[in-house]
């Protein structure tokens, strides 16, 4: 249950003043909920300073200008596009003409009677001479003046949400905020010279000056830290209980690895060999692993993977790999197959394509522990498979997966040990947000000897001399990508223009030309995928990454159309499928215009580096954050007060400070852990409270 008093926070923005259900509707999506602590969130992006006040006759134009004036003449237009002109004069005596574009007459004949006083607010300008302000912001009672002269913080606005608005809304919600007992260590606030949460919140929602609206402003940083540790706690947590929960020793005496290692026609990296010790040691724990292995493609991962089965296998249990699609699944089969030949053990392949008598044999043998090794996509888990004792998972390339999501799989299987493998790179902090449940390894090096991949950054218009390239490649026996965005704001244009971009290369390629894109059938892709890989067809177009999942041997080059489109990481990938290592091969980045600059510096990211580590901070630090991964919908790593380009230091921080707090208070009963409790819950982080804490 939530606390009493976050209560006032977590009322509806329907529920304040002068909003309505039309503007509700604007005002929730802009801040991205239906809650007063969304609207709370949403903080001020610039200022006006209407405190600049000096008589006009010293005045600076180009300022907003906040004073007194008196209406001398109203100056109605003789065309509908001219203005309506009052003409006034200020405390010195200084001429000044208001221009309206849009009026009703009669509130102008209300509001501005020849004669009387107002005070006013808005930005001064000089036209023919003459001093003028175009719709005054603000036009009031004189003895308004003094509260007139104030700083208007400025909102993130969308189409029919004023800063009007905003500002009333945000006043009801800034006037709920109760006194929080504070959550955060006394020592650390002190030496932050951070304030108190709620003055904070005021502060920023009030900035005096423009440095109070950046970043790293005290106040900012405060708010920014309470997000952070919300989630490091929950990912602290999520740890905890994974630990907590009792796994089986898994001490494999090492003879199916060793023959493996022995019949292999390479070494292992040390980055692979250290990996594997970190998820040995792990395996042979009396705790449940949950562990990350991150490589990048090409870096060797699957090897580890597989010798990190075998170890369970010599313990006499079985390993289990899950693969996110059909195809990849099928490829690790061929691969692990023969190295399950190599060592004498027996590995299967189980998808939801595998019926009948087949399908019922593979069960059965699982079963009775025929099988050492099962190779599936994640309908492994949800069907009728039974294993006689499952003790390993990997899981491959899973890394949209959320937090909770990894749990349940922990929990499957017989105390199984559980490694998840994703070749996408992510930087250390997006692994800290949202990764910060599991332990991690890191592939860090690629075996050496592999040639690079000959990038090029070419403009769409360059395409014939692109397809006159090709040709000759093609000629050669190559195979070849050919890569079409497709954003799904426009799925529909997109496809059209992958199907157009088939049809044109078909002209010139004839019956060697494939096309596969996500709107396809899975068993159509299959087949065309499967006629790309046989080299019935030698040119594949493509629309979306999943389709180039494949590992093509043949293929060594790929033609990317309008790169700038893409992620880095995922163009990183992409291009990790022409990486053949020892052959040479090319990818050319072909962009439309207007290329804008930071586009133009992704690109040329992708031209001179090749790892993705690197791409990946590159992209990170150009783009920010989420998009990176698309992360979007995980529902981690999207902070709304933290900015991780600039917060670093306090994400470190709050990983250390949720960890503390696990070792000395781990059930939040301290006065501390009692106001934690309230952090978790303003951050709707509740959820894990209820999984995690018990009372
Ligand atoms: P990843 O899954 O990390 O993208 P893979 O495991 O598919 O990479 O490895 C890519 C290729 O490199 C495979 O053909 C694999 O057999 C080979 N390989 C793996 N480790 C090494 C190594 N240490 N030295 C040379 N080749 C290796
Ligand atoms: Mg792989």
């Amino acid at each position: 249950m939530r606390p009493e008093i976050l209560n006032p926070l977590f009322g509806l923005i329907e529920n304040l003043q002068g909003i309505g259900s039309r503007y509700n509707k604007l005002v929730c999506n802009l801040v991205n909920g239906r809650k007063i602590v969304d609207l709370l969130w949403h903080l001020p992006i610039n200022l006006i300073d209407r405190t600049y006040g000096t008589p006009l006759n010293r005045a600076v134009v180009g300022r907003i200008w906040t004073g007194k004036i008196k209406t001398m003449e109203h100056l109605a237009p003789s065309t509908k596009k001219q203005p309506y002109r009052i003409a006034a004069v200020d405390e010195s005596g200084t001429d000044i003409t208001l221009n309206f574009f849009k009026y009703y007459k009669d509130s102008l004949a209300r509001n501005l009677p020849v004669g009387t006083y107002k005070a006013i607010s808005g930005k001064l300008e000089i036209f023919n001479g003459r001093l003028q302000m175009n719709h005054p912001d603000y036009i009031v009672a004189p003895e308004m003046l003094d509260a007139l002269k104030s700083v208007e913080p400025v909102y993130p606005l969308c189409a029919g949400v004023s800063n009007k608005l905003m500002l009333k809304l945000q006043k009801q919600a800034l006037a709920r905020v109760p006194d929080l007992p504070e959550w955060q260590d006394e020592r650390f606030l002190n030496r932050e010279g951070f304030p108190s949460f709620k003055v904070a919140l005021l502060s920023v929602h009030h900035p005096l000056k423009p440095a109070d609206l950046e970043n790293n402003s005290p106040a900012r940083r405060r708010l920014a830290y309470d997000e952070l540790l919300a989630n490091q706690l929950t990912l602290a947590l999520a740890r905890e209980r994974v630990k907590k929960q009792a796994g089986r020793i898994l001490d494999g005496d090492g003879h199916l690895c060793h023959r493996l290692l022995e019949n292999l026609d390479f070494e292992l990296t040390d980055a692979q060999k250290r990996v594997l010790t970190e998820i040995k040691t792990d395996m042979t724990a009396p705790y449940k692993m949950l562990r990350l292995l991150q490589g990048d493609v090409g870096s060797g991962k699957t090897v580890v993977a597989f010798l990190a089965m075998l170890n369970a296998v010599e313990c006499g249990a079985q390993a289990a790999i899950m693969a996110p699609t059909e195809i990849l699944a099928k490829q690790h089969l061929e691969t692990m197959s023969a190295w399950a030949q190599i060592v004498g053990i027996r590995a299967e392949l189980l998808t939801g394509k595998i019926k009948g008598k087949k399908r019922d044999e593979i069960l059965a043998d699982l079963q009775a522990g025929k099988i050492n090794v099962l190779i599936g996509t994640h309908a492994l888990f949800t069907e009728d498979v039974a294993f006689k004792d499952l003790a390993f998972v990997v899981v491959d390339e899973q890394h949209r997966f959320g937090v909770n999501q990894r749990l349940e799989l922990s929990e499957k299987g017989n105390k199984a040990d559980v490694l998840v493998m994703t070749a996408t790179p992510i930087p250390r902090t997006l692994v800290l947000t949202q990764y910060g449940d599991m332990e991690y390894s890191k592939i860090d090096e690629v075996p050496k000897g592999r040639k690079p991949v000959d990038t090029r950054v070419l403009p769409l218009s360059k395409i014939e001399s692109v397809v006159a390239g090709l040709k000759r490649k093609l000629a050669t026996g190559c195979r070849a990508y050919w890569v079409c965005p497709l954003v799904e704001e426009s799925e529909k244009t997109d496809l059209a223009a992958a199907e157009e971009r088939f049809a044109s290369l078909q002209k010139i390629f004839g019956d060697k030309v494939g096309l596969v894109h996500g709107k396809m059938k899975e068993k159509q892709k299959d087949a065309v995928m499967e006629q790309f890989r046989t080299g019935a067809l030698s040119l594949l177009v493509a629309t979306t990454v999943i389709e180039v999942g494949v590992n093509v041997p043949e293929a060594t080059v790929m033609i990317i159309e309008q790169a700038e489109r893409f992620g880095l990481a995922q163009l990183h990938q992409l291009r990790g499928r022409i990486k053949r290592g020892f052959e040479a091969s090319t990818c050319i980045l072909m962009y439309g215009f207007p290329l804008s600059q930071t586009s133009r510096e992704r690109l040329n990211i992708m031209k001179n580096s090749e790892d993705g580590f690197l791409i990946a901070e590159k992209d990170l630090e150009l783009r920010g954050g989420g998009e990176v991964l698309g992360t979007r919908q995980s529902g981690f790593g999207e902070f709304k007060l933290a900015d991780l380009t600039v917060h670093k230091d306090l994400l470190y921080t709050a990983r250390k400070d949720a960890e503390f707090v696990l070792q000395t208070d781990k059930n939040f009963t301290s006065p501390r852990g009692q106001a934690l409790r309230i952090l978790l819950y303003l951050f709707e982080q509740d959820r894990s409270l209820k999984n995690y804490l018990s009372g």
